[in-house]
């Protein structure tokens, strides 16, 4: 077969499965293949991109980076614009479908998944519209990597970044967007200048702090519930050619937390993370990760850096400033191409208040075997840096991250007990105050298996 003959071929398959009609007694969908003559069924409306039935496209929208729940759609939606979405939403309110929307697909408890209803993938929502020196103009589809790609040889750079990049800007702008930076510049939702907005009622609005500012805040950190992000206007600001990194290293949980606390308030760094790690020993030690941005030749001072700190050893390297940012991208090509990077992912993440922060990190570690290979991530931020948004917080004015990023053998049974464990350190860290970062795996009753119900239109109403 040429590949002319083969293009054709796949192009009448997708045809084939593109969908034209509604019908909604059995509620089922007419295909183009099947379609009648005459009609029937509700037509559904025009689009610039296409409603699939694609058995592999609906496979995908079905799982997630967690690979533990699966939520089965009826159809995708790939949106050529974001009229596609609005013609949609109004047209699934009709009839009743239930509607999700889908970025990366890296959340890791099918916060993204909608049984029996209609999932829109963002990705062909993709488009870098505009850079200026303060702003990009983003759909909501583009992952972070595009944008630092785009953005770093203009001399700019987001204010905060996630340390993977590989997310959708809606993605993360619906959950938050936490990253060595937040602790003086916020979340990444912190940091949207505007957003264009399909509601609850099929409308197309945008809105800001200073227009239509409660839809803004319920949309930023809504898990798509409060409105579906099209497109956005993220802060930009210049970029340092270079990154000082600081490891320190501390055996003693609470001396850790004490100065992890203080820097986070101190604001001498740029970036500012720490890890839990094995210690080698059957126990495990605490590491600061601290960075500053800089342009040669103006290096930083490192007794300044380090000054007042009580760590029990250190480190000090310099890398590029992109480089820094894409340090996670030789490990993820490894576990893609060991396979692991597809197993099941019981995350936990929660934020605890400073003031309990060693006694739950304590409490969670003593459930992790002391030779884990899991990364767990435990660093400050402070909340007097974020704005109003649905980003929920605990009520402490220093807040520590606390993650255990659990990679789960494909055996059953075994994700989903990590599961139960992670909701029962969720419930020990709730009853002191914490929150869960919503795109985890460690369910609270109030956030599980929400989808919208085509984001109703009570919703939409903010
Ligand atoms: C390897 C890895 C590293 C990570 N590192 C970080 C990190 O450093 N910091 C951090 O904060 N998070 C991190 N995360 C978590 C990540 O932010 C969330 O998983 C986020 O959901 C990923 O975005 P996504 O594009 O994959 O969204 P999806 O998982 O596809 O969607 C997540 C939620 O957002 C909603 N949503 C998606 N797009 C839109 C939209 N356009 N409008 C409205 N709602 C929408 C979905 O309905 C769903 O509820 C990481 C995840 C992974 C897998």
């Amino acid at each position: 077969m040429t590949n002319q003959i083969q293009r054709r071929a796949v192009l009448a398959g997708a045809a084939a499965l593109a969908v034209v009609a509604f019908d909604p007694k059995s509620r089922s969908w007419i295909t183009e293949a099947h379609a009648k003559p005459h009609g029937g069924g509700i037509s559904i409306p025009g689009l610039d991109g296409e409603l699939t039935l694609d058995p592999a496209a609906i496979a995908e929208a079905a799982d997630d980076f967690g690979h533990i729940i699966s939520r089965t759609p009826i159809a995708v939606l790939r949106p050529g614009s974001a009229e596609d979405i609005k013609k949609m939403v109004k047209y699934a309110n009709k009839h009743h479908l239930k509607v999700a929307m889908r970025g990366q697909g890296h959340a890791t408890y099918g916060q993204a998944q909608v049984s029996g209803g209609v999932v829109i993938d963002s990705r062909t929502l993709a488009t870098i519209h505009d850079i200026d020196c303060d702003r990009a103009v983003v759909e909501a589809g583009v992952t972070w990597n595009e944008l630092v790609a785009a953005a770093i040889p203009e001399g700019l750079t987001p204010p905060v970044l996630t340390d993977y990049l590989d997310l959708s800007v809606g993605g993360t702008l619906s959950n938050g967007g936490i990253g060595g930076a937040t602790h003086q510049k916020g979340v990444q939702l912190d940091n949207v200048i505007e957003l264009e907005v399909v509601t609850g009622e099929g409308k197309l609005v945008t809105c800001s702090r200073h227009h239509k500012r409660r839809l803004f805040e319920a949309v930023l950190g809504g898990l798509g519930q409060y409105g579906i992000i099209t497109r956005a206007t993220v802060k930009l600001e210049p970029a340092h050619d270079s990154a000082r990194i600081y490891r320190l290293f501390y055996a003693d949980i609470d001396q850790y937390v004490a100065d992890q606390a203080f820097l986070a308030q101190d604001g001498r760094f740029d970036y500012l993370e720490g890890q839990v790690q094995p210690n080698g020993a059957g126990g495990f030690q605490y590491m600061v990760e601290a960075a500053v941005w800089f342009t040669s030749p103006d290096e930083p001072n490192d007794a300044d850096a380090l000054d007042g700190l009580s760590f029990d050893s250190s480190t000090v390297e310099d890398q590029g400033y992109e480089q820094w940012l894409r340090r996670l991208e030789p490990t993820i090509a490894f576990l893609k191409a060991i396979g692991v990077w597809g197993f099941p992912h019981p995350w936990i993440d929660l934020f605890i208040p400073a003031s309990e922060a060693a006694n739950v990190a304590s409490l969670a570690l003593a459930s992790v075997p002391p030779d884990t290979q899991d990364p767990i991530l435990f660093y400050p931020f402070v909340k007097n840096r974020l704005k109003p948004s649905l980003f929920m917080v605990p009520d402490e004015p220093v807040i520590f991250l606390f993650d255990i990023l659990r990679t789960a053998p494909p055996i059953p049974g075994v994700p989903e007990a990590l599961v139960d464990l992670n909701r029962s350190i969720y419930d020990a860290a709730a009853a002191v105050g914490s929150k869960r970062y919503p795109s985890a795996a460690s369910p609270s009753m109030s956030r599980i298996g929400r989808t919208i119900t085509a984001i109703s239109g009570a919703r939409s109403r903010i």
